[in-house]
């Protein structure tokens, strides 16, 4: 099956009393028992539930993964997967990645003895030097976030294997739709479902697919005794929200397109960051491991103060000043204060994360009323 069928019928079937097409949303805590632990492959719905189990083989279809796990948030997914290693052992991130990635890292798993250290994968020579014989997994955003870095999976997942280092790819910003990181060679893939995904700014939820079965078992583990599940409810707006990611994503694409062009050419823009141009500083990884770049945009005003960019985002009436992104509508959002406000100054700086830099999460409205509303707000 291709993508765009994948989608809406990946491990979906009608539901066996009904015939429901949809999946009904299973508003239930257990199961009954025909005997002592004889049962319907459900016992207890911190551990199961039918509507997840649809929207978890929804996922790993669209991951080309044998199996998914959700879980209450993308941060709950992190958790998860962090809590498989134990004090001692050295995991390698992204310098650029999701401020609330970089506070659990720092601030939750650091203090239990798990060492992080923190490098621009652009350089996989950063990478090398960063190892250690303790070093446990490479923990890949791209593109980064806020600054849209494009990070080569293939090379990075090569280095990993020739070492024995598991690799995870944090996969929202860029969907299934335009990524496929297991197929790049990665061993799990991880989802913030609030964005893409769910596509609605309705829900929050996250998940991780993967292959390998030990990474699976060690999952269902942490699922059934930690207990960060999502309900029914929020799997049912995640389920329907992904039977439309392939044409909304399309749609955001060609709109953030017009966008990064518009901006390019604006005399009052000082840095357009856009994966899909010819400016990027990895647009040739991008157009060899995405399938389109993206509908995320950063860039700075020309005169490069941290005042006018506030006003700008305050200016705007179509793009909405909210954190998050990948929804339908279109987000317009100050990193340095907002998303990422809890990675230090010092910190965000070493990285080239300006506090004048301005994000947008580009949604699926006209693109002449989004160009419109950036130009009346300059
Ligand atoms: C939002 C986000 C997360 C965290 O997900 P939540 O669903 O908000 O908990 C993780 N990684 C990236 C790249 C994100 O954008």
């Amino acid at each position: 099956m291709k993508f765009n069928t994948k989608a809406i019928h990946s491990g979906q079937h009608p539901e066996e009393t009904s015939g429901a097409v949809m999946p009904p949303i299973f508003q239930t805590s257990t199961y009954v028992q025909e005997a002592p632990n004889v049962n319907k492959g459900y016992d207890y719905a911190r551990v199961g539930n039918p509507t997840r189990t649809a929207l978890e083989k929804l996922i790993a279809g669209l991951e080309d993964a044998d199996e998914c796990a959700c879980f209450a948030s993308g941060c709950a997914a992190m958790d998860a997967f962090i809590k498989m290693y134990r004090p001692g052992d050295h995991i390698i991130a992204s310098d650029d990645l999701y401020g609330g990635t970089y506070r659990m890292f720092t601030k939750v798993f650091e203090p239990f003895g798990i060492d992080f250290t923190f490098v621009d994968m652009t350089d996989i020579s950063k990478v090398e030097e960063a190892t250690t014989d303790q070093t446990k997994l490479i923990w890949i955003e791209t593109p980064t976030n806020p600054l849209l870095r494009v990070v080569d999976i293939e090379a990075l997942t090569g280095y990993a294997k020739s070492k024995g280092i598991t690799t995870l790819v944090d996969n929202t910003f860029a969907s299934p739709y335009l990524q496929m990181p297991l197929h790049l060679g990665a061993d799990a893939v991880l989802h913030s479902t609030t964005k893409y995904l769910g596509g609605h700014s309705d829900v929050i939820g996250g998940a991780i697919a993967t292959s390998n079965d030990e990474i699976m078992e060690q999952l269902r583990f942490q699922v059934k005794t930690t207990g960060a599940v999502p309900g029914p409810m929020d799997c049912y707006l995640t389920l329907r929200g992904i039977k439309t990611l392939h044409v909304r994503v399309q749609r955001a694409v060609e709109n953030a397109k017009a966008i990064a062009e518009y901006l390019e050419s604006h005399p009052q823009v000082g840095e357009v960051i856009y994966p899909g141009l010819k400016s990027h500083r990895q647009h040739e990884v991008a157009k060899k491991q995405m399938k389109d770049f993206g509908a995320m945009v950063s860039f700075t005003l020309k005169d490069d103060n941290v005042e006018s960019a506030k006003e700008f985002m305050s200016s705007t009436s179509v793009f909405a000043l909210a954190e998050s992104l990948g929804g339908v509508e279109s987000l317009i959002n100050h990193p340095a204060s907002m998303t990422h406000g809890s990675i230090p100054k010092e910190v965000r700086e070493k990285v080239g994360l300006k506090d004048s830099l301005i994000r947008l999460s580009v949604g699926i409205e006209d693109s002449e009323d989004l160009i419109e509303d950036l130009e009346q707000a300059f």
